[in-house]
């Protein structure tokens, strides 16, 4: 498969190149050239196949013979080797709970698959590729769980000082050997825009290949395309209508759930729902994309002012701001109306909720979810995660699982820095050839 630049002032490249730069010379995002629907017995049978074959079916035509079968299909039934229920929530609402992965947030499939492709694309190479990631809490420790020890790849992560959990800021500061956090004094915008300058940084890219894993990356956004997919499986019984609601922070999610629709899956709606980042609920509004600084929330994972994929959204629906009206909506909540939800979903249905999912939930009331229609909202991140807010909100205490547990026991290792010159210092001086 062949990929293009979404700002169109670079050459196309194979799904391998996308993956190990990133993204493409002219800053633009990576888009696949064309996108086939899968045959209708595909969804016709779809819950007879296991999660691994409906993932093989959906995303080989986007990497083409650059991995063989049983390659890939390795990659995958590693990837996917946890669940994705969806859990009934009330009547014509349910939830689909991303976050039985090894760090618990919906990130782990994009990052471990990302991480798998590169090192299979790196496997006869003896050169390093150094993988650098902002992250707004969750990215971070799904990356750095995702690359841990991978050969011949080395992961900064970027993430804003106090504006992350302690469980997240433990995830990403703890583990070592190829992994490192650097602790930026700012905003997550302003450590995407560093990542984001230093891939063109030619003073930093003449020495050393390096390649981001945000949901820029093709192959940390595309396998987010499976989840909806599971979820349709698990509800196709019902026969009614889908309309899935995304929490949406850069949009990478929603936008690989667009993709699954253009690959033929039966869904209503979209609904994108953020917290008080609303640049894309003003946009649909006013038809005018005005970019902010971004806020800080109580759903921090969502905390962006400009989020990277909404070009790739547009490009789904050929740039046509109807078309897209036609088949997504946007709604933004606020943390006072986020809490609220959280404690209205617990007490009527002793679900717990984190404030991610709640602002998607929010999104389904918002838009009234009808008797023939069946909402999900995604569960991204476990309630353990945003454990504070939690149980002071609901009053209830949280189990912590093993595997948080194990992570809040050990150090955190972390260098700070303050602004673009010191990352582009740390970079050359522990990375360069
Ligand atoms: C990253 C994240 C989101 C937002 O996903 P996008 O793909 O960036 O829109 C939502 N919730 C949680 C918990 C996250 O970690």
């Amino acid at each position: 498969m062949q990929y293009y630049s979404l700002n169109k002032n670079a050459p196309k490249t194979s799904f391998a190149d996308a993956v190990i730069s990133g993204i493409a010379p002219d800053r633009g995002l990576y888009f696949p050239d064309n996108i086939t629907p899968l045959p209708e017995s595909f969804f016709d049978s779809i819950e007879s196949l296991d999660n691994t074959e409906i993932a093989y079916q959906a995303i080989q035509q986007f990497i083409g013979d650059e991995i063989p079968e049983s390659e890939l299909r390795d990659i995958l039934n590693d990837v996917l080797n946890f669940d994705f229920p969806v859990i009934d929530i009330e009547d014509n609402i349910g939830t689909l709970e991303l976050f039985h992965g090894p760090t618990m947030a919906f990130k782990d499939v994009g990052a471990r698959f990302m991480a798998r492709c590169l090192g299979y694309f790196n496997r006869n190479k003896k050169s390093q590729v150094t993988v650098l990631v902002a992250t707004s809490g969750d990215t971070g420790g799904a990356v750095a769980n995702g690359f841990l020890g991978v050969n011949g790849v080395n992961v900064v992560i970027l993430y804003p000082s106090g504006k992350v959990s302690e469980i997240q800021e433990k995830q990403l500061t703890t583990l070592g050997q190829n992994i490192t956090a650097l602790e930026v004094d700012g905003v997550f915008d302003d450590c995407q825009d560093m990542v984001k300058t230093a891939f063109l940084d030619a003073s930093i890219t003449d020495h050393m290949q390096l390649t981001s894993a945000n949901s820029i990356n093709v192959a940390r956004w595309l396998p987010q395309l499976f989840y909806f997919l599971f979820a349709y499986k698990q509800i196709k019984h019902k026969n009614k209508d889908v309309v899935f609601s995304v929490p949406s922070g850069n949009f990478g999610n929603i936008c690989a759930g667009i993709v699954a629709q253009k690959l033929g899956l039966p869904v209503k709606h979209f609904i994108a729902a953020t917290n008080s980042n609303d640049t894309v609920v003003r946009y649909l509004k006013t038809s005018s994309y005005e970019p902010k600084q971004s806020i800080a929330t109580i759903s921090n994972a969502m905390d962006v002012g400009n989020p990277s994929n909404f070009v790739r959204i547009q490009q789904l629906f050929n740039n046509s701001i109807d078309s897209l009206k036609d088949k997504f909506s946007a709604y933004s909540f606020t943390d006072p109306q986020t809490k609220e939800a959280m404690l209205s979903i617990f007490n009527e249905s002793g679900y717990i909720p984190d404030p991610h999912g709640a602002v998607g939930y929010l999104g389904l009331k918002k838009h009234k979810i009808e008797a023939d229609q069946y909402g999900i909202f995604l569960e991204t991140a476990h309630p353990v995660k945003f454990l504070d807010i939690v149980e002071e909100t609901l009053q209830t205490s949280v189990e912590i699982p093993t595997q948080i547990q194990k992570v809040i026991d050990k150090e955190k290792h972390s260098t700070n820095i303050n602004n673009y010159e010191e990352l582009k210092e740390f970079l050359l001086n522990t990375y360069s050839k």
